[in-house]
């Protein structure tokens, strides 16, 4: 049995009965890394020795449990093999961010989020690439270099969390934390045909992520089906002291409902059809098309929705996401925070710092923003985004009190050309629309595989949910995906 393209709930249930060791696991990993790696440049930094002691001491926990030695079940991700995307602090593991300015960096202790992953035995594979600083829509603009998508080496794997997406697909992990301030889990979890869930705002600290737009910011979870979402959701979720906007009330449990049913009757779909006749590409708008088709052939009512303001959801994003990140990046002066260049003095200091540890896009992003935070320009343009964010998240409540669930498309088209849109920033701002406006609206929202186009690349469906509606939106989603095998294609490397 290959091991390596299961789902995480297998390789857990093959390890609780001792059918699988997290050594082997871990191994079945690392050797599908080095056989990948060099074509995908998924990972930044891979920690095999760290995983192998991990992977031993997880063993150690099951055969005792096993034996009746314990009588504590370790948790489900007790050996389960798992990477991190490189914005999540790991202690003592190089978290660079993929930013020269941090490319040494190694934080001397855990996010909450890793925390709770090594408090429960998860096996730490390795850190994966992103965009420098989250910023970006493809994996492109890493310090490290583009991540390749698994299903095509001369496409992108999405971004800014393309090294986790491509990791999952390449079979290279079980799952992998990823983050979402615009889209960065759902659309690259769409390009490389894996699950992406973005939770609720505040569903999961943000302690321990380096920040890119704090007030969207969010760490969500890529893997190869919805359970295993769930799994990793409910070990990462809940309130933590160290972040005081996490949600104080404690997460439910998502795996309970999940098989509750195999049907969607008495669940309201919404879909706005703007959104599907818009510039999709035709199968894209087709796969899509087809997902709502199967949610209302498994019972769903499909009701169609309104959401007038989410067409200014993009120049909003835009306003309000760099504006936070000038704010955010600018500890990185050489002296508090980042690799220093010195200079003559201390302004030359900061000035070859920050010329040469961020790159292009960081540095568009910074000018941009701190424009839209000047005096005499905050009214127009930060002051109208936030009304907008407003506009849109009521948008979202109003929807919400009809349906439970909205759906629609991820991604206007399937992974694009290495390249393609690097010279054109605004195109590539443009693959975000469909997700941003769940960030400004702070409600959870899931990437799933719905189809293929004609060239094999895989295609995403997004399905929303009101905010602390994880429980309900991963039920309909695992529904769906019973129903369908599209989450069970691989991308066919070892060929
Ligand atoms: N692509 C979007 C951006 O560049 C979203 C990034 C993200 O979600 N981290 O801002």
């Amino acid at each position: 049995m290959d091991l390596t393209y299961q789902s995480l709930a297998m390789v857990s249930s093959l390890l609780s009965t001792g059918d699988a060791t997290s050594v082997e696991l871990t191994e079945a990993c690392l050797n599908r890394i080095d056989s990948s790696e060099p074509r995908i440049n998924a990972f930044v930094t891979i920690s095999s020795d760290l995983a192998m002691q991990q992977a031993t001491n997880a063993d150690i926990a099951w055969q005792n449990w096993i034996n009746g030695k314990s009588k504590q079940k370790p948790s489900p991700l007790n050996g389960v093999p798992l990477a991190i995307k490189d914005v999540i602090c790991v202690s003592d593991i190089v978290t660079s961010a993929g930013s020269t300015m941090l490319k040494d960096f190694v934080p001397p202790y855990d996010s909450t989020a890793s925390e709770r992953l090594r408090d429960a035995g998860a096996i730490f594979l390795g850190k994966t690439n992103t965009d420098e600083f989250a910023m970006g829509s493809s994996t492109e603009n890493s310090a490290f270099g583009p991540t390749h998508n698994p299903w095509n080496l001369e496409r992108v794997p999405g971004g800014s969390s393309g090294g986790s997406a491509a990791a999952v697909s390449a079979g290279m992990t079980y799952g992998a934390l990823g983050t979402d301030t615009g889209g960065s889990v759902r659309q690259p979890a769409a390009m490389c045909g894996v699950v992406g869930l973005k939770p609720t705002y505040g569903r999961v600290s943000r302690s321990g992520l380096i920040a890119f737009g704090s007030s969207l910011d969010q760490i969500g979870t890529l893997t190869r089906t919805v359970e295993d979402a769930a799994i990793l959701l409910q070990t990462i979720s809940g309130p933590d002291p160290k972040d005081s906007t996490t949600i104080q009330e404690q997460p439910p449990d998502y795996l309970e409902m999940l098989s509750s049913s195999d049907n969607l009757k008495g669940i309201r779909v919404g879909v706005e059809n703007e959104q599907i006749m818009g510039s999709l590409q035709p199968e894209v708008e087709n796969s899509v098309k087809d997902a709502i088709k199967m949610l209302n052939h498994l019972g769903a009512e499909i009701v169609p929705v309104q959401l007038p303001h989410t067409k200014h959801a993009l120049e909003a994003y835009y306003l309000i996401a760099n504006a936070e990140a000038s704010a955010n990046l600018a500890r990185y002066d050489g002296i508090r925070f980042g690799q220093r260049c010195t200079g003559n003095n201390l302004w030359e200091t900061y000035i070859n710092t920050r010329s040469k540890g961020f790159g292009k896009e960081v540095k568009r992003r910074i000018m941009l923003g701190t424009y839209a935070l000047t005096a005499g320009y905050y009214e127009d343009y930060y002051l109208n985004a936030q009304k907008v964010r407003t506009l849109v998240q009521k948008d979202f409540a109003k929807a919400f009190s009809e349906v439970n669930i909205i759906v629609g498309p991820v991604t206007p088209t399937t992974a694009f050309k290495l390249g393609e849109k690097m010279e054109d920033p605004l195109q590539m701002y443009l693959s975000d629309v469909f997700t941003l406006s769940g960030n400004l609206a702070g409600i959870p929202g899931i990437s799933l595989p719905c189809g293929f186009d004609q060239s094999g690349l895989p295609i995403g469906v997004q399905l929303l949910g009101p905010a602390c509606g994880e429980q309900q939106l991963l039920t309909v989603a695992h529904i769906y995906q019973q129903a369908t095998d599209w989450h069970k294609h691989t991308p066919g490397l070892e060929h």
